[in-house]
């Protein structure tokens, strides 16, 4: 079976490195909040290219984290999509305030900023923009349309560690931003973890009091605060693996162009790179109104894909009927319908890869197959 995505392949890739790391902790007895993260912290915002970077425990934290700094709170309102991890959503109502949803450009994935400014309004407190599937939003269109109302974006980049877009990388162009370290995204940790990365002092200060019960100096809460710590063991792990972040994204890119070239022909929609815009292929996203059959297909052929995402978070029993604007997203409700993920992760073979290739496109030649036969 080759699987969609493959953690344990990016651990035995720096097995020594990551082996090492790991007992450097062990043996140093300081586990949580300590010289390791504070490096990583540096590293990664300088990575990204920001001031501060804030370990957090994870990337649902890291957006709620980033929202409280910013303030916002029950009765705001928080414009974001439906297609999307719903983490994105859980962590907008986690403040207390209200999501709004905007329906997406079915190109990007991402906002559509020709719906944007319909959904602001005297309430909106802020604008989280994804970076889905590992391509930058269209901030060009986004910020100029959120700066002039004052509304801060806020950057969810946890599909979209080193996407950039012209030399910027995602992360430094909103006012502030979350990153995730679930395993399988393009910097993994072997657990849970997550970053807010800004440029603002103030923001980035007030990240580190929340996140840590609202201390300012210990055992005194300056602010309501929660916790949500990055732990010793993550951060080392993370370090090691954040020398081979920008390879690896490599490694994604010649798969992902591999994928395009073998599959031009075969009548899927396949992921475009806007120009000027670096996709760094979290997933690699195909569309087909035959999705279900094709990855049954597949499936049978030792062939791994997953649906991301199902159902739009507006759809689902814990949201459904609750959020704003979820009248009008035909573009989120069809690509749920429609998006299949292939095989994606840095160390995939290039035979794999092959092998994708030819079982995916005798897997819509089957469907269409069976289509004409039921035209008939
Ligand atoms: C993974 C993900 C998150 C949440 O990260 P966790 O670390 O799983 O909490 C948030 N937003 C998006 C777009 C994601 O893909």
């Amino acid at each position: 079976m080759i699987p969609c995505a493959n953690p344990a392949a990016q651990y035995l890739a720096s097995k020594a490195a990551i082996d090492a790391a790991v007992a450097r902790v062990l043996e140093r007895g300081w586990y949580v909040l300590g010289d390791e993260v504070r490096a990583f912290e540096a590293e990664f915002a300088a990575h990204v290219g920001v001031a501060h970077g804030v370990g957090v425990g994870n990337g649902t934290d890291a957006v709620l984290l980033a929202l409280r700094a910013l303030g916002v709170k029950q009765g705001d309102e928080v414009v974001t999509v439906a297609h999307t991890a719903v983490a994105t959503v859980a962590a907008i109502e986690l403040t207390g305030a209200t999501p709004v949803l905007v329906d997406i450009d079915p190109v990007t994935f991402s906002i559509d900023p020709s719906k944007l400014e319909a959904v602001l309004g005297p309430r909106t407190k802020a604008i989280v923009a994804v970076h889905l599937y590992g391509h930058p939003a269209d901030l060009d269109a986004i910020l100029p349309i959120a700066n002039a109302k004052g509304i801060p974006v806020v950057e969810d980049c946890a599909q979209a560690h080193g996407a950039a877009i012209r030399d910027r990388r995602v992360g430094s162009m909103g006012r502030i931003a979350a990153f995730s370290f679930y395993p399988t995204k393009n910097l993994g940790a072997i657990g849970d973890g997550g970053m807010v990365v800004t440029n603002d002092d103030a923001l980035a200060a007030s990240v580190r009091e929340i996140r840590e019960y609202g201390w300012r100096e210990r055992y005194v809460s300056a602010v309501p605060g929660m916790n949500s710590r990055l732990d010793e063991l993550q951060a080392a792990i993370l370090r090691v693996k954040l020398r081979r972040l920008d390879a690896d994204n490599d490694a994604r890119r010649a798969s992902a162009a591999a994928y395009t070239a073998g599959l031009a022909d075969v009548g899927l929609v396949l992921p475009v790179e806007r120009p000027g815009m670096r996709h760094v292929f979290h997933l690699y996203v195909v569309r087909s109104s035959r999705r279900d059959e094709i990855q049954r297909l597949a499936k049978a052929e030792g062939v791994g894909t997953l649906v991301h995402y199902p159902l739009p978070i507006h759809l689902q029993p814990a949201y459904a009927e609750r959020l704003r604007g979820a009248d009008r997203l035909p573009e989120t409700e069809r690509a749920a319908l429609e998006v299949l993920s292939l095989p994606m992760f840095p160390e995939l073979e290039a035979d794999d890869v092959a092998t994708v290739i030819r079982v995916i496109r005798a897997a819509v030649a089957g469907t269409r197959a069976a289509a004409e036969v039921e035209a008939r």
